[in-house]
């Protein structure tokens, strides 16, 4: 059936009927398009010569414009490009090493010139993105790049992340930070708040972080990088050029080499901190629709349609790609090879990734560790709306059995342990809402089969969907919907902010204790907040930027994040590798679990420093009781202090308290 569709297909074409078939057709049109894997697409320059090639299967003209300027003026020359049917790839060679100019490429389909556009490899472009840039990237290395390490990662349980916008960290004046929402922000050592206390780089060093994970980077459509003196911001899930750096995170947008040599700095600033560096990735749809690169490149290819014609859009953005046509496929995947060799970058998140099919996915992974082992990738297990890519083929959260080394959100510990996302007032686990303890069990055990843990009570999945723990990401709030200290004011009302802290404290000390990676959105440890606004996507400085005075007010707060962290470095029990080193090693004790409710008790043993440790989370209000063994505890977590080392005074065995609305963690 397939083979006479396509024949169906090929012969309308060839008579001329494109644009009258079915998207179906369309569709299939698509599968017979010559695949071009070689890695020279669109710009090569060689020693004398520079040459343009540009996939472009059914355009029936192409040509590459040059320009002096990469914004205004008017082509200098126009290149008329020569087709390679076999390739599907279109080819222009101009006499002369073309450094500092730049270019263009436009394609003639149905009779007509379509708009210019820097193509979908541009890897540096003029300001707001509209024409690639010609320069050797050679010379954006900072000095000791080809020294510069990415931090070991051995697990990625061992991998702890922090989410964050580089307007966000660096904006406000009390960051003390030079260049602020930029690149160089997090290359300035030594800066502090008001009252003295690090900020920037220095302040992640101190909270001890493993791994930042970046807010779109890569060059996106929102902010007019030719008037940054307006105020501007967005969060950048809007993709434009995907292999570029966004221009108004650097110094000076109009010079195409300034954004990759300052994202290298800073790349290379965290990396000699000891810190890897993840990007978040959005290759699931585009800003533009026909506007976009992908589209006047290579028009409908790039994107899935329903079978009426009109663009599906899984992304709730308008439209979707389709990563299950070889050439997306091939794009994706280098495109985030070409991250990682030419930026270092140690992992990657993928937005929606579940709009991206398995197969990709298992691609990506597989080529990032044939380049460092240690390269994370994981993403959203979900779409923002359905798509024509059939669900067993998705990338989904129940789908990552499938992708061996892929991990996913779980949004099960998130809902149950804060109350759920899409209602601001709703409560979990964490702020005295009964039921949801067998939720938290499964973010407890990242999501895989355990004895102990009855799925058929889950909140948001009913069956174990991680075959290990390296797959699941924990976490209770990041930069979508309310961050937790507003969903905290939001869902406890009656409380103070001190209670309201002390159940942040006792949220994220599920998160950093539970099995998988812990994430973590950055401020909470500072507790500040977004004034209550969920989609801050486009929402002024003064709502996103953190305000670094919180840091004198909250250091407690901040004491007990670091602690966590501390603590769970110095754990290996926290932080398991396998299914069946979980299974084995951790035991849900016994509770009366009517008259005990908010209260989840568990023990771990094969850690090396601890014959076992003991974790006690009391979400409720009133203090608990539960019995441990007797004989002598070091007290690692009790109340609203963490003792990384270990409390001076030890605890005997028998009925021990556990005060409302925090976590003990005891050991012996
Ligand atoms: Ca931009």
């Amino acid at each position: 059936m397939k083979i006479n569709k396509i024949m169906a297909a090929t012969l309308a074409l060839s008579l001329g009927f494109a644009q009258t078939l079915t998207a179906e057709r369309y569709d299939v049109q698509f599968e017979s398009y010559p695949v071009y894997s070689g890695t020279d697409l669109e710009l090569m320059v060689g020693k004398g010569y520079t040459q343009f090639k540009l996939w472009s299967p059914a355009a029936s003209a192409a040509r590459v414009n040059l320009y002096d300027d990469g914004r205004v003026g008017k082509p200098y020359e126009t290149v008329p490009m020569t087709f390679d049917k076999s390739a599907g790839v279109w080819k222009a060679q101009v006499k002369g090493e073309l450094y500092g100019k730049f270019y263009t490429f436009q394609i003639e389909k149905d009779g007509r010139w379509l708009d210019e556009t820097p193509g979908v490899w541009a890897k540096t472009v003029g300001v707001n993105g509209k024409r690639a840039a010609i320069i050797d990237l050679k010379t954006t290395d900072p000095e000791g790049w080809n020294y510069d390490k990415r931090p070991e990662v051995k697990n990625f349980s061992d991998v702890i992340v922090y989410e964050m916008h580089h307007r966000d960290m660096s904006v406000d004046p009390s960051s003390g930070i030079v260049n602020k929402g930029k690149f160089l922000a997090l290359t300035e050592t030594g800066t502090v708040s008001p009252q003295g206390f690090s900020t920037g780089i220095d302040h992640l060093k101190e909270l001890g972080v493993t791994h930042v994970h970046i807010l779109p980077s890569y060059d996106y459509n929102s902010v007019d990088e030719a008037n940054l003196d307006r105020p501007q911001y967005n969060w950048g899930y809007d993709p434009q050029n995907y292999n570029v750096p966004e221009g108004s995170y650097s110094t000076n947008p109009a010079d195409p080499a300034t954004r990759v040599r300052e994202m290298k700095e800073m790349v290379k600033a965290l990396h000699n901190a000891g810190i890897g560096v993840i990007m978040d990735v959005v290759y699931n749809h585009t800003a533009e629709n026909d506007g976009s690169n992908f589209e006047l490149t290579a028009p409908g290819y790039y994107h899935r349609h329903w079978d009426d014609g009109r663009y599906s859009d899984a992304s709730g953005c308008g439209n979707e790609t389709a990563s299950e046509r070889k050439q997306m496929q091939d794009f994706i995947v280098n495109s985030v090879k070409y991250w990682a060799k030419e930026y270092h970058i140690d992992g990657f998140r993928f937005d929606l990734m579940a709009i991206h099919d398995t197969e990709t996915m298992n691609r990506v992974a597989k080529e990032l560790k044939e380049i460092d082992p240690g390269i994370f990738v994981y993403g959203e297990g979900w779409t923002a709306g359905d798509s024509p890519l059939p669900v067993e083929r998705r990338a989904l959260k129940e789908n990552v059995s499938k992708m061996q080394n892929v991990a996913v959100f779980s949004d099960d510990l998130r809902d149950a342990v804060k109350g759920h996302y899409s209602d601001a007032t709703d409560r979990g686990f964490a702020t005295g809402k009964p039921g949801l303890e067998e939720t938290v069990k499964i973010g407890i055990v990242a999501a895989t089969a355990h004895p102990q843990v009855d799925y058929s009570k889950g909140a948001n999945s009913r069956k174990p969907y991680a075959v290990s723990p390296q797959q699941v990401v924990n976490y209770v709030s990041c930069h979508d919907d309310l961050m937790l200290t507003d969903k905290l004011r939001k869902s406890m009302p009656e409380a103070t902010d001190s209670i309201r802290m002390r159940a942040a404290r006792l949220a994220q000390a599920i998160v950093f204790t539970s099995q998988g990676t812990p994430f973590m959105f950055a401020g909470e440890e500072i507790f500040r907040d977004k004034k209550g606004i969920h989609n801050s996507y486009k929402s002024p400085d003064s709502i996103n930027a953190i305000d670094w005075n919180l840091k004198a007010r909250n250091i407690d707060q901040f004491k007990y994040y670091q602690g966590l962290i501390d603590l769970r470095k110095k754990t290996d029990a926290f932080r398991m590798t396998t299914a069946e080193d979980i299974a084995k090693n951790l035991r849900f004790e016994k509770i009366d679990d009517t008259r005990q409710p908010n209260l989840i008790y568990y023990t771990l043993t094969g850690d090396p420093k601890w014959k076992e440790i003991r974790v006690v989370l009391n979400g409720a209000n009133n203090s608990q009781t539960v019995k441990v063994p007797s004989g002598n505890w070091t007290v690692l977590a009790y109340d609203d202090v963490i003792y990384p080392e270990g409390a001076p005074e030890k605890i005997k065995g028998g009925k021990v308290s556990v005060p409302g609305i925090s976590a003990m963690i005891i050991a012996r």
